[in-house]
């Protein structure tokens, strides 16, 4: 996988998504980050998980990839070098008990492979990413489907947002956020994401 530097993510930028975790619709982006250790290429192959920390959820997602240091009014056209599709997955249990004891997200989003990612596609520009939707089959069963059309923050805002208040650069890339349909990964779980109707990459997973 290329190199992958700082990995930003988005919480709660569907609205159906926030309504199905009972959350409301945030005023402005809920950003948190993984280490880049959590990455790991959907090549096909089995990914282990951690199999002691209760639920295991999926949450598919438009990963954009940053080609340069941004600067205020930059245009995400010029800032975004390619993009791929990945899981953001959270161990849900674990976040419950941090988010009632108002503790950091890290230990349930930020665990050795909680990031796949599939290889990176060429940008070509905004519309080319609204033209098409993506989506996730789990065992040949469609699971999730989203469009950044879609999206309550937009990549631009997103960018701004992240840009602005932590910086972006050359190798970082942004999760920006899940569609409706997340749930629990089971043991031996196929995951495929699909680009349109082309498969851009696939693992099984394993506790
Ligand atoms: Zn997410």
């Amino acid at each position: 996988m290329s190199v992958i530097k700082n990995m930003y993510a988005v919480g709660r930028n569907y609205t159906l998504h926030a309504a199905e975790l009972g959350n409301a619709v945030p005023e402005s982006p809920l950003i948190f980050m993984k280490p880049s250790h959590a990455a790991v290429l959907m090549d096909g192959g089995t990914v282990q998980l951690p199999d002691r920390l209760g639920s295991v959820h999926y949450e598919a997602e438009l990963v954009i990839r940053i080609a340069r240091t941004y600067e205020p009014g930059a245009k995400a056209e010029e800032l975004i070098s390619d993009f791929a599709l990945g899981l953001d997955l959270t161990l849900r249990d674990v976040q419950a008990e941090l988010k009632a004891k108002q503790l950091p997200w890290l230990k349930a989003k930020g665990f050795k492979n909680s990031a796949p990612i599939t290889p990176f596609l060429r940008f070509e520009g905004l519309p080319q990413l609204a033209a098409a939707s993506f989506s996730l089959k789990i065992n040949g069963e469609e699971r999730q489907r989203g469009n950044i059309r879609d999206m309550i923050f937009d990549l631009q805002t997103l960018i701004d947002h992240i840009g602005l208040h932590y910086g972006l650069g050359e190798g970082d890339v942004i999760f920006t956020g899940t569609p409706a349909g997340v749930g629990q990964i089971s043991d031996q779980d196929e995951m495929e994401l699909y680009w349109g109707e082309t498969l851009l990459g696939s693992c099984r997973f394993a506790f």
